[in-house]
């Protein structure tokens, strides 16, 4: 792969392991720009260190390092808080920010994708000058942190015109579906809530994380958020996705086609899930799936 001279990471907390690990593919130096713990710094050849401060007041300090590193790149993650200091980056270097990336290619220029239309059309774009990439999650993959020798403290102000009045607790949800390495998905082929729980048993009884489809979430209102698959959910690679009453609508099918082995269940064999798995089985869920687990557990 073609590489760029220097990538430059502005992150903070989790995001960091994912973007230097992505930078160091994409480019022969890695400078993080971060915020939080300061021992959070990792894979980069040089860091600047922007204090324990809120990360979304660090735009202006990330855009003067940015200008005066020069990078050709610059890598963040989507989440609210980075695009808001990536336009402050995007505007010092006079260009605009590439949001929702879902893959960075060198070429003449930086060349990414991106999910247009619902997640049915992919946007390719070009930057010529500098790229200031908002990446989606799952984009690139987590790896090893190794120290970073060179870190320099910076001192500088935050973006004081904004200021946090409160932070409310909201229900702690304890599922990273990015990381799981098998995942039970399921739509809204489940008839009732009895459904999900036998879905919910198998799962566990293969080791495996739920997630579901988009409207098992807003619609039915049975799983947190951050449990839907797709493009406008998580994006998931395990090595196995089990999907069971999902029909397999594209906005679905691109959060799950980096998944190493897909099987599917559904009773309609016309279902468009069966063009996208490895394995299928057409029948009523409600049957296959204590089956399944019988079968598994025998
Ligand atoms: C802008 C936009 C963004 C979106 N983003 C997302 C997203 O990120 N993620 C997402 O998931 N969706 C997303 N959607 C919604 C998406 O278009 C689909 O509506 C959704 O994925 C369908 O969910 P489903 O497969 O659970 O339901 P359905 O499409 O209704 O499929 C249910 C399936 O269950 C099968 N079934 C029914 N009964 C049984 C049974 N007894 N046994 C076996 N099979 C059975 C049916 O044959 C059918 O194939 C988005 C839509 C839009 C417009």
């Amino acid at each position: 792969m073609n590489k760029v001279e220097n990538v430059l990471v502005v992150a903070a907390g989790k995001a960091i392991n994912e973007l230097t690990c992505g930078a160091a593919q994409i480019g022969s130096r890695v400078t993080l720009v971060y915020a939080g713990a300061r021992d959070s710094a990792m894979n980069s050849d040089k860091a600047y260190y922007l204090g324990d401060r809120p990360f979304f007041s660090c735009g202006p300090a990330a855009a003067k390092l940015a200008l005066a590193e020069k990078p050709q790149l610059v890598l963040l993650d989507s989440s609210k808080d980075s695009l808001l200091v990536a336009s402050h980056i995007a505007a010092a270097f006079g260009t605009s920010v590439q949001t929702n990336t879902a893959s960075i290619l060198v070429g003449d220029g930086i060349i990414t994708d991106k999910l247009v239309y619902g997640g049915a059309a992919v946007k390719t774009e070009k930057s010529s000058g500098a790229a200031v990439v908002c990446v989606s999650p799952g984009v690139f993959s987590q790896g090893a942190a190794n120290a970073v020798a060179d870190i320099s403290d910076v001192l500088c102000e935050g973006d004081e015109r904004i200021k946090v009045l409160e932070t409310r607790a909201k229900a702690a949800s304890s599922v990273n579906l990015s990381l799981a390495k098998k995942i039970v998905g399921v739509g809204r082929g489940l008839a009732d809530e009895e459904a999900l729980k036998m879905c919910r048993s198998f799962a566990e009884s293969i080791g495996a994380e739920l997630g579901c489809t988009r409207p098992i979430c807003e619609e039915r209102s049975w799983m947190e958020k951050e449990r839907y698959i797709g493009v406008s959910g998580a994006v998931v690679q395990p090595e196995c996705y089990i999907a069971v009453g999902i029909s397999g609508q594209v906005q679905h099918i691109v959060g799950i086609n980096k998944s190493g082995t897909i099987i599917a269940i559904d009773k309609n064999e016309a279902a468009p899930i069966f063009k996208s798995c490895d394995y299928g089985i057409v029948g009523d869920l409600h049957k296959i799936v204590p089956q399944l687990q019988q079968l598994i557990e025998e």
